[in-house]
């Protein structure tokens, strides 16, 4: 990639911006001509995949810059509404790629899918016999879906999970089998749903209970990705903090969204603005990822911070996360939907361990913008800068108007639907 062309890259008109990836090696320019279309989610595609389809919505789709992860260069594709999520995300990149870029380590992927049972008399002696019959589970729920087996991945074992009646909350005990899965590029849903009903009926037959259902967990706690980043204080100066302060109050914002909920639940968000929009660009499951992902940050008993941010021996500040993350490179709407196949070209076409890792490196980053931006400046100051644009256009303001607005709205002190009326009402005059 010659990254050089990507320089000031907001700065450009939409056309230059096409041309800079082009000159850049990140498409060709064959993939510029009638850009915007090829885009486009076709009618009879949308129609078939979702039910009382009427129409398409659309969000903006940027370019997430200066990813240099694992010694690779990156441009990664983020969907998103909210403004200042992909200058953040940029901008944090930057500053991360100058201190070595991020370094991520991808857990192998298992998914699990669950079957519960209830009525199962004697769980204990239940746990014994499904444990003796692991691989014979395993063979049935491999012949439900054979073509993930020759491709080389499968269910590879069984685990029992045994729990307790809740007088609490009314609920019975449930002896819960987890089946392990590897289901290689794909995110695998399907995979893993139709193997557990194939083997409900055998697991019921082996303990006596009746299997309430058969299907996935998001939960996935064996899909683990986690990203580092180590940043010198020579690169973290800002206005009249030191590199030093800077450091010592992100460590300090950091352990305050690991302690206080109410903090966590704020932090965790920021970090799924960057995640959520890649996971949507590339065509995956947000709803999986944001469940997944929220449940582990409870994994202590209590909704924590999902990163972590420290000094180390040198000075540097040192963050890291880890994030269950099982996202496709096939299945679903990857290979249907052209802004997500458009996506995956511009990444390079990766594999399922090389998304999680940019993604997870995108939440990383977006972590560290926020925070930095929060125990100096403040969260304001950059995030209204950008959101001035959307206020001149609830504003009413088209074409031209739209920068004359919103550069008018920054130099006012109530930054305001209100007065972005008041100043598009100027400039017709
Ligand atoms: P699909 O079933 O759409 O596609 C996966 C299929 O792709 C595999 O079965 C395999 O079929 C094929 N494939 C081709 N190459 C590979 C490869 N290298 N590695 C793995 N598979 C390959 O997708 P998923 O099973 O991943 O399911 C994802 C979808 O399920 C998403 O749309 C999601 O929203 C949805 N979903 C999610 C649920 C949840 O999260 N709780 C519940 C239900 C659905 P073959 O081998 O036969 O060619």
């Amino acid at each position: 990639m010659k990254k050089e062309y990507l320089n000031k890259f907001y700065q450009k008109t939409h056309e230059e911006r096409l041309h800079a990836l082009v000159s850049a090696e990140v498409i060709l320019e064959e993939d510029t001509s009638d850009f915007k279309r090829k885009l486009q989610l076709p009618e009879e595609t949308a129609n078939h995949m979702i039910e009382n389809q009427i129409s398409t919505y659309e969000l903006p789709l940027g370019i997430g810059l200066n990813f240099f992860i694992d010694q690779k260069e990156y441009v990664v594709p983020m969907a998103t509404e909210e403004p200042s999520v992909i200058a953040a995300a940029s901008s944090a990149a930057k500053i991360i790629r100058q201190a070595g870029g991020f370094k991520t380590s991808i857990q192998e992927r298992t998914m699990i899918g669950q079957i519960a049972l209830k009525d199962v008399s004697n769980m204990k002696e239940a746990e014994e016999i499904i444990l003796q019959h692991e691989d014979q589970i395993i063979e049935k729920a491999n012949q439900a879906h054979p073509s993930i087996v020759k491709r080389g991945g499968g269910a590879r074992s069984v685990k029992v999970r045994q729990i307790e009646a809740d007088e609490q909350y009314n609920a019975p005990a449930f002896f819960v089998i987890h089946i392990h899965i590897q289901t290689l590029e794909a995110m695998g849903a399907n995979i893993i749903n139709t193997m557990v009903e194939a083997v409900k009926p055998y697991l019921e037959s082996l303990t006596g209970g009746t299997a309430i259902m058969g299907i996935l967990s998001n939960y996935a706690t064996e899909c683990l990705a986690t990203a580092t980043c180590h940043i010198p204080v020579s690169l973290l100066r800002k206005g009249s903090f030191s590199g030093e302060e800077v450091r010592d109050r992100i460590i300090e914002a950091g352990q305050f969204a690991v302690v206080d909920p109410y903090r966590a639940v704020t932090h965790n968000k920021g970090i799924m603005n960057g995640i959520d929009a890649v996971v949507l660009a590339s065509g995956n499951d947000t709803r999986a990822i944001e469940a997944g992902v929220h449940a582990y940050a409870t994994r202590s008993g209590q909704y924590r911070s999902l990163s972590n941010w420290s000094k180390a021996e040198n000075g540097d500040l040192v963050g890291t996360m880890t994030i269950p993350l099982p996202v496709g490179t096939v299945g679903g709407s990857i290979n249907i939907h052209p802004g997500a196949i458009f996506s995956k070209q511009l990444l390079g076409n990766p594999t399922a361990q090389e998304l999680e890792a940019i993604i997870v490196s995108v939440g990383l980053g977006q972590n560290f913008s926020a925070l930095k931006a929060l125990v100096t400046e403040g969260i304001q100051k950059g995030h209204m800068g950008l959101h001035a644009k959307s206020l001149a256009i609830s504003a009413g303001a088209v074409g031209d108007q739209i920068d004359l607005v919103s550069n008018e709205l920054k130099k006012r002190k109530n930054m305001n639907l209100a007065t972005a009326k008041e100043i598009l009402e100027q400039i017709k005059d």
